[in-house]
């Protein structure tokens, strides 16, 4: 067990995920690196943790998020390692589907897409929820986009789109639900931010990092239920 926050992010080995795991851990917070192949989760976590290592340990779990026995797995071992966990970050997205259109995209692409962009995220904070109800202090944050606004909604990006717009709404079920037991529980669009995903036009990855980590470190009075960017609101 640890008296550093114990912080557990999806989809870490790379993007906007990785930068999460490396200021997570340069904040002292103990970091369950988590990839879907455990060679990515090794490599990355050893990459952060070199010589001039973070504050907090870095610590390579395997996790693919639409793998509900691994998710299971994974949480009877940071329950037998920690008791409990403070901090979930459901990064992990996959199909920001540029060229298609809602009008004539293969639904079995939605699906597959919401498998991950949606239900992953709702998966893995069910199975988390027992531990996250042992922290003091437990945040969740759902990364999302501003491809899932509805207020800014237009054509194109159909499946990426909405499984944000679900992912978004999904935040704010968790949230009012877990209001009561003080589990913050928020929506982070990271900015147009350079990753594979984004491409090279968007902004360097340290700068998607920070919002999210923003709604990670949240004081007690902070919000839940929200949805921002930068730490600023963004219309739903
Ligand atoms: P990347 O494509 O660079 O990284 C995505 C990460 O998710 C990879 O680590 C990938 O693992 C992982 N992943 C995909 N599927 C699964 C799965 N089933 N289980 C576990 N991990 C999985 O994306 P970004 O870093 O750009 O995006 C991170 C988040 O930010 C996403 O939620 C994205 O939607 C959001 N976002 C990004 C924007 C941008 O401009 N970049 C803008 C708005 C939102 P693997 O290496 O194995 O594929």
């Amino acid at each position: 067990s640890t008296d550093a926050p114990v912080s557990l992010v999806t989809g870490a080995n790379r993007g906007i995920g990785r930068e999460t795991a490396r200021r997570l851990a340069g904040l002292g917070h103990t970091v369950l690196l988590c990839a879907r192949r455990r060679e990515d989760a090794e490599r990355t976590a050893a990459e952060l943790s070199g010589p001039a290592g973070p504050a907090g340990a870095v610590l390579p779990r395997r996790l693919d998020v639409t793998d509900g026995d691994g998710l299971h797995a994974l949480a009877r071992s940071v329950e037998a390692e920690f008791g409990r966990l403070d901090t979930l970050v459901n990064n992990a997205a996959i199909n920001y589907d540029t060229a298609a259109r809602a009008i004539d995209v293969d639904l079995d692409e939605v699906r597959h897409t919401l498998e991950t962009n949606l239900f992953g995220a709702w998966r893995t904070t069910q199975v988390f929820l027992p531990l996250l109800r042992r922290s003091a202090r437990a945040r969740v944050v759902n990364v999302s986009s501003e491809s899932g606004s509805l207020a800014s909604m237009g054509g194109g990006t159909p499946a990426y789109g909405v499984s944000k717009a679900a992912l978004n709404a999904l935040t704010r079920k968790l949230a009012d639900e877990l209001r009561a037991e003080r589990i913050l529980v928020n929506a982070v669009c990271p900015g147009w931010i350079a990753t594979d995903m984004g491409g090279a036009g968007g902004a360097p990855v340290e700068e998607g990092g920070a919002g999210v980590v923003w709604a990670a470190t949240l004081p007690d009075s902070g919000p839940t239920g929200g949805f921002f960017r930068h730490g600023r609101p963004l219309p739903w």
